[in-house]
């Protein structure tokens, strides 16, 4: 006897076949548009946004997959010359124009972005980087493909985690040791299309 079972993924929303996806990662219901994925080997629903990069055009045509997550670090502790020019204190910044000290102690909530789609992991890093940072407008847009979601939400929390450490140590003021914790809630996903130069 084997523990196998195949049995047809439905939609959670609207009972639609889903269609096998490239991936067992994630799936779109094409009938109703809900996204879903596996979590704990169950299918559940994951909020599922369609925008155009309001910003100047970049280099690409294509629509990229993030997983948006409601991020909280604190940091308890940072071994270094100073904090100026820290990532987490940029990342204050955007949540509140003049972070201070006291605050960047008491932690922050900010909306960390993760790129879903395949992606070496020092460009993952920097895409990361720069849409969490750089907080970019978006517009809804009507989207029909995009590239194939190559990231679990679990993966997409720890590469998270990984762009804000990274990033911390690999400050010129070298923080020799850090004491932190990072809390990534409600996951989204963010499917955003990037227009291309013209
Ligand atoms: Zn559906």
């Amino acid at each position: 006897m084997s523990d196998l079972q195949l049995s047809l993924l439905k939609c959670l929303n609207c009972g639609e076949v889903l269609p096998p996806g490239e991936s067992l990662i994630f799936f779109f219901c094409p009938q109703c548009h809900s996204g879903m994925h596996l979590s704990g080997g169950k299918l559940e629903g994951v909020r599922t946004e369609f925008y155009e990069l309001v910003a100047e055009a970049t280099g690409t045509d294509k629509a990229l997959p993030f997983w948006a997550f409601d991020v909280e670090i604190r940091i308890s502790y940072r071994d270094a010359a100073g904090t100026a020019g820290s990532f987490f204190k940029a990342l204050a910044a955007t949540i509140r124009e003049d972070p201070t000290e006291e605050f960047l102690r008491s932690g922050g909530r900010i909306e960390f972005f993760v790129p879903a789609f395949s992606l070496d992991l020092e460009k993952a890093k920097n895409l990361g980087k720069q849409m969490t940072l750089g907080k970019p407008s978006l517009a809804t847009a009507q989207i029909q493909s995009f590239e194939p979601i190559a990231l679990t939400c679990e993966d997409a929390k720890a590469l998270g985690e990984y762009i804000f450490l990274s990033s911390e140590i690999e400050l010129p003021d070298t923080a020799r040791n850090i004491s932190y914790t990072f809390n990534a809630e409600n996951p989204v996903m963010k499917i955003i299309r990037f227009r291309k130069k013209t």
